[in-house]
Parts: structure tokens; C-alpha cells; sequence
């Protein structure tokens, strides 16, 4: 059931972010970020003041982004969130910065025609980030929701975090929680919800590598029982490390930079700030591709392409990753004191650049373990925090977790039926494997959808995840041997993962399953599954059907076209009868309702029973081919 008291006043989750701000809700679907339809779930931090002549107007977000007016358009405010001027580090800072009372951080925000400059604190420039998150939620909600949780880095101190409660006040907003990033995050992945000797199986220690626009931090957390005899746990943070001015940013700059040396004429600041966007929309790119082209418009108005390979990326930019490789050094040396040679069980991956393959590499060699990714690296601190406002405003924590997996996984074969390869109620950790194959000669990919649910048909179950196992060698098709093993941890995180065995090549993701699911949801499903039962084994069943009869036909038209000559007339002409009968089904089976199964299989059983004979002249010929007979 819904809970009453959150649905009518929720406890909103906010990542207040460098770069990136976004707002999330946890109800009885679990964590979700709230995104107006047609809009982008990360609202850029950025807030803009245009001077008007009755007073300032201000924009935040995307639309302060679009044109640039550097001297009013405040980014990455939070680095100066309760600091003083002699704290921060004014390099990149487009904006002017000015001392207020006791030596706090301000910004001058020239006027124009007479009008006064304007001067802000930082704090009410959050403020406005965080009013467009609080009225972005009440669209996507229909209530406005006026309490919150905000998230702030582990290693801000208590003038920095006083600051952004005291940003959320002037928005209006009651700040119910200053939470830490590195344990919204914990959170997000349900670690630390329930007793941990039971639910976290033994999981103790988790790092968490935050790799965001403009700042690096890695946070080693140890989950300690509660102090109510542990029915909930905590997270405390045993060491950070981490660099405030180490991001995606430099990322772009090394790109840019590599772009500009290959240029004989070097670019103005307008070409520099087009070139810029090409080159972050390319980093982008190869995130999940292996090249990208940098298109821009030069100065000349002509257009210029370069093309990069990842490989030239991973080079350019491992000095940088390599940086943030050190610092994970340095917080575990110094975790190691308390932790006493235990290494992290887990490492989550959080921000923007962990979406980088060699950041993910370079993580997984770190800590020899598998990062940490189902969840959006973006969203997770905020969906963390909404967790946390979930569980501050009680409502039902058990729809957060899990201990048995709710609904059946599993992938879609050929035909679009499911072959289920977790079945629903499996105590959490399970684990399973199965063999698959190609359907068509000389495949090279397998495209594998992760499907949800209790039906017997993947039209009727739930994709979750779809990826590729790419780069098998050519085969003939049923040879490659793909091996796909399903693996639900003790946090409910699905891994898939697949591996073609003649070739070693492998591929595998990671997904959380319950999200986005309610109880009731799961329970309708299931009584779907009970009601369908009997038409869904028989859809399922021709499916397989079809699929099986178009490679048998396809088989023995092949040998046929080669070998009618080699073998007796009248086997042909039965041959030809049987397969015919076959593809009758096949055309029947357009509408399944309407096709009867036992026939279909007895015509398919048929045709195999007789061409054993054609099989062998095949294999013959074959041999005798190979003796150069
Ligand atoms: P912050 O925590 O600083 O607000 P984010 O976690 O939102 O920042 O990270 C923003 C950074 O992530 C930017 O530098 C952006 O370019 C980078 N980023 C976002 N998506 C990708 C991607 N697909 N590949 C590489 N970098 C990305
Ligand atoms: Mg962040």
C-alpha cells in the first residue's frame, strides 16, 4: 500500500551539484529523479542574472546556458559555498568575486544604464538552483513537496554545510537532512537499509568514486549497525580524499588542447568556445563508441572535422584519470588504519565522467573488483537522497528491498519468446547460467534483452536491459557457444553477463531490477501470468517453432540446391512434400491462436526424421570435398 502521510507531503532527495543539480522522489516505486516530460533529468547549475529596468531577472539551467553573458552567468557556485575569499581558488571563475562580512565569498553582478551592480552570496544563488528543482517537482507531481534532503561532498565542513541549509531556507524549503554524496550513494544501491550482517552478506566497506565536472572525490565508507541494536545501519565515512579542481572539465581542456595543436591557424575565443562544445560532445561519444568525429565552424565560417580514435582519447587522458587513481591510494592508506587490511567490497561508481571505459578500467584494476554501475552514475546521489528522505519520512522501507527476486528474469530467444533464467521467489544471491547460439550463418553479434516478468512471451514481460556481445568470429550458425550467466547479488543488482567460448569475447552489464516497480505492480503480473498461462505456453511454443522450422528449412534448401543430383529422385520429391508441409505451418503460424501446435510439430518432427539420409550424403560430400576428391 501507499503510504498516506508520503505521498501527501514527500521528502524530496536534492543533489546540489557542481556542475549538474537534480531533484528525485522514493515512493512505492522506489527511488526515481522527477523530469518534466521532454526535459532533461540534470538541470546544469547555472544561474543567470540579466539586468532588467524593474530589477534582475534570473534564469537557471539550460536556459542560462544559451547565451553567454560570462560576467552574470554564475557556474559552479558551490565551490563557493560557505567560504571565505581567501579559500577559494579563483582560476576559471568567470565572475567577480568580492569580500562581504567576515571575510565571506560574494559575487558582483555588474548592472547596465545606470542600473547598480547587484551583489549575491553564494547561498542565495543555491538558492535559486534549488528553487527551479522544488517547482520542477511540484510539475512532474502536482504537490508542491516543501521538505528536503540536500547532499553535500563528505569533506564539507560545517560553514559549508550550514551554507546549503541555509540555501534551502531562503528558497523556502524545510531541510530536513544534509546528507553526504558518498552515502546517498550507499544508499541508492540499498546498502545500509537493514541489518547488514544479513542483508549486506558481510559487506562492511564501500568506496565510492565520485568523478564529476569539476571535482574528483573518493570516499571510503564502513557500514556500522545502528545504535537501536542495527535495524538500520550507518554509514561513516573512515577516510576521503579527492581534488576540488580535477573533473570532466579537464577532460575537455586535454581534448581541446589536442585538437588545437593539429591546427595551423589557432582558433579565436568565439572558435575556442564552439570547439569547446564539439569537443565534450565528442568525449561524450566515445564513451560508447570507439571513434568520433570533432565537426566545428571555424572563424573562416568553414567547417572543420578531426577525427579521433578512443584509443588516441585513453592516451591523452590517462594523466588525468591516473590522478584520481592516486587519491584512491591515499584514502586507502589511510582507511587501512581503521579497517586493518580489509579492502572495500564494493566500489560505486558516481558523476558524469565515470561513464569514461578507462575510468571504469582503471577503477576495476584498482580495487580488483567489478565497479559498481547499474544506476545512472548521474542520478544515484540523488536518488540516494530521496531514499533518505524515504526513510526519514517512514514510509515502508521493505519496498525498498529485497531478499527474494520479485519477478522471473530472463532474455528473449529467437521468436520473442523467454527463456527464463531466474525464476521468481530465488533467494537473493542467485545465480545461473545458459548456453545460447547464433540463428544465422556467419553471425557476428548477439544483441541479448533482459527481460522481467512472469509471461511466457517477451511482448508481454518487461525489457530491462538490452546490450551486445559483439566480435564473434564468423561461424555457421548454431556453432559459436554463448554462455550467459545471470547474477542477482545480495543488493538486488542484476549482472549479465555473456561469453562466446570458442573466442573468449565477453560482454556484460548491470542493472537494478525492482526499481520502478511497485508491490502491486509485481502482484499483477503474476496473476497475468496464472491467467495467460495456457495461451502463453502455446504462443511461446509455436514461436520456437517458427524459429526452428525456418533453420531447417533454410538447411535443407541450402543442401539441396547443392546435392539433388547425388541423391535418388523419389527422396527428393519426399523432401520436397515434407518441407512444403512445413512452410504451410510456418505461414499458419502468423496468427498462433489459430495454429494447431501438435500438428506443427509433428509436420517438423517429419521432416527431421528424413533428411538423417540428406545429413549423411552431406557430411560425405563434405569429406570427400576436403579430400580433393
Ligand atoms: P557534478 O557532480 O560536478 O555536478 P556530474 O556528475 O553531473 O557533475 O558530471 C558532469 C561531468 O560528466 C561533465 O564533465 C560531463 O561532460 C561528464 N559526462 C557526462 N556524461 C558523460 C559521458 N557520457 N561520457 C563522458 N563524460 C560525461
Ligand atoms: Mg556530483
Amino acid at each position: 500500500m501507499a503510504d498516506e502521510s508520503t505521498s501527501r507531503d514527500p521528502i524530496l532527495g536534492i543533489d546540489l551539484g557542481t556542475t549538474n543539480s537534480l531533484v528525485a522522489l522514493c515512493d512505492e516505486r522506489g527511488p526515481r529523479v522527477l523530469v518534466p516530460a521532454g526535459e532533461s533529468p540534470l538541470v546544469p547549475s547555472v544561474v543567470r542574472y540579466i539586468p532588467a529596468e524593474d530589477g534582475w531577472q534570473v534564469m537557471v539551467g539550460d536556459e542560462a546556458l544559451r547565451s553567454p553573458d560570462p560576467a552574470r552567468t554564475l557556474r559552479s557556485i558551490k565551490r563557493l559555498m560557505g567560504r571565505s575569499i581567501a579559500d577559494i581558488d579563483l582560476g576559471g571563475l568567470s565572475y567577480q568575486i568580492v569580500d562581504g562580512p567576515q571575510h565571506t565569498a560574494r559575487v558582483r553582478i555588474p548592472g547596465s544604464a545606470g542600473q547598480a551592480d547587484r551583489i549575491v552570496t553564494p547561498q542565495e544563488v543555491s538558492a535559486e538552483i534549488l528553487r527551479f528543482l522544488a517547482a520542477r517537482a511540484q510539475r512532474v507531481l502536482g504537490v508542491a513537496a516543501r521538505r528536503v534532503v540536500i547532499t553535500v561532498p563528505a569533506y564539507f565542513d560545517d560553514a559549508q554545510r550550514q551554507a546549503t541549509r541555509d540555501a534551502g531556507r531562503l528558497a523556502g524549503l524545510d531541510v530536513v537532512r544534509i546528507v553526504n554524496e558518498p552515502t546517498a550513494a550507499g544508499l541508492a544501491y540499498g546498502l545500509g537499509l537493514d541489518r547488514s550482517a544479513e542483508r549486506n552478506r558481510g559487506i562492511r566497506t564501500v568506496a565510492v568514486y565520485d568523478f564529476g565536472g569539476g571535482t574528483f572525490d573518493i570516499s571510503i565508507l564502513s557500514i556500522v549497525p545502528g545504535p537501536d541494536g542495527g535495524s538500520r545501519d550507518l554509514f561513516r565515512v573512515i577516510a576521503t580524499a579527492g581534488d576540488t579542481a580535477l573533473g570532466g572539465d579537464d577532460i575537455d581542456h586535454a581534448l581541446l588542447r589536442w585538437v588545437v595543436d593539429q591546427l595551423r591557424q589557432k582558433p579565436g575565443p568565439e572558435e575556442s568556445s564552439r570547439l569547446r562544445l564539439a569537443c565534450i560532445a565528442a568525449k561524450h561519444h566515445l564513451s560508447t563508441h570507439d571513434h568520433a568525429v570533432i565537426t566545428w565552424q571555424r572563424d573562416d565560417g568553414t567547417q572543420h572535422a578531426q577525427s579521433i580514435a578512443l584509443a588516441e582519447f585513453d592516451s591523452l587522458i590517462t594523466p588525468i584519470v591516473e590522478r584520481t587513481i592516486h587519491c584512491c591510494d591515499r584514502a586507502l592508506a589511510d582507511a587501512q588504519i581503521e579497517l586493518e587490511g580489509v579492502a572495500p567490497q564494493v566500489v560505486a561508481l558516481v558523476g558524469g565522467s565515470t561513464r569514461i571505459p578507462l575510468v571504469r578500467r582503471l577503477v576495476a584494476e584498482k580495487f580488483a573488483l567489478e565497479p559498481y554501475s547499474a544506476l545512472d552514475p548521474d542520478q544515484v546521489v540523488a536518488l540516494g537522497a530521496a531514499v533518505q528522505g524515504a526513510v526519514l519520512s517512514g514510509s515502508n522501507r521493505a519496498a525498498l528491498l529485497l531478499d527474494v527476486v520479485p519477478l522471473s528474469l530472463g532474455l528473449e530467444t529467437a521468436g520473442g519468446g523467454i527463456a527464463k533464467i531466474i525464476v521468481r521467489n530465488a533467494a537473493v544471491p542467485a545465480r545461473a547460467t545458459e548456453m545460447f547460439s547464433t540463428q544465422v550463418d556467419n553471425q557476428t553479434g548477439i544483441h541479448l534483452r533482459v527481460f522481467q516478468g512472469e509471461r511466457e512471451m517477451a511482448a508481454d514481460c518487461r525489457l530491462i536491459a538490452d546490450f551486445h556481445l559483439r566480435g564473434i568470429p564468423p561461424m555457421p550458425a548454431g556453432i559459436p557457444q554463448v554462455e550467459v550467466t545471470f547474477l542477482v547479488d545480495a543488493n538486488g543488482v542484476l549482472n549479465v553477463s555473456a561469453i562466446e567460448k570458442r573466442s573468449g569475447r565477453r560482454a556484460a552489464m548491470q542493472v537494478v531490477p525492482n526499481h520502478g516497480l511497485t508491490r502491486e505492480e509485481v502482484d499483477q503480473m503474476e496473476r497475468a501470468s496464472v491467467v495467460n498461462a495456457k495461451t502463453d505456453m502455446h504462443a511461446h511454443r509455436i514461436a520456437d517453432l517458427v524459429v526452428n522450422s525456418k533453420l531447417d528449412l533454410k538447411w535443407i534448401s541450402e543442401r539441396l540446391a547443392k546435392l539433388r543430383q547425388e541423391i535418388d529422385p523419389a527422396y527428393a520429391r519426399e523432401l520436397d512434400t515434407a518441407s512444403g508441409r512445413l512452410a504451410e505451418f510456418l505461414q499458419q503460424a502468423a496468427n498462433p491462436a489459430a495454429t494447431d501446435a501438435d500438428a506443427f510439430a509433428r509436420a517438423k518432427h517429419d521432416l527431421d526424421q528424413l533428411s538423417v539420409r540428406l545429413q549423411e550424403v552431406s557430411i560425405a560430400a563434405s569429406l570427400r570435398a576436403q579430400l580433393g576428391q
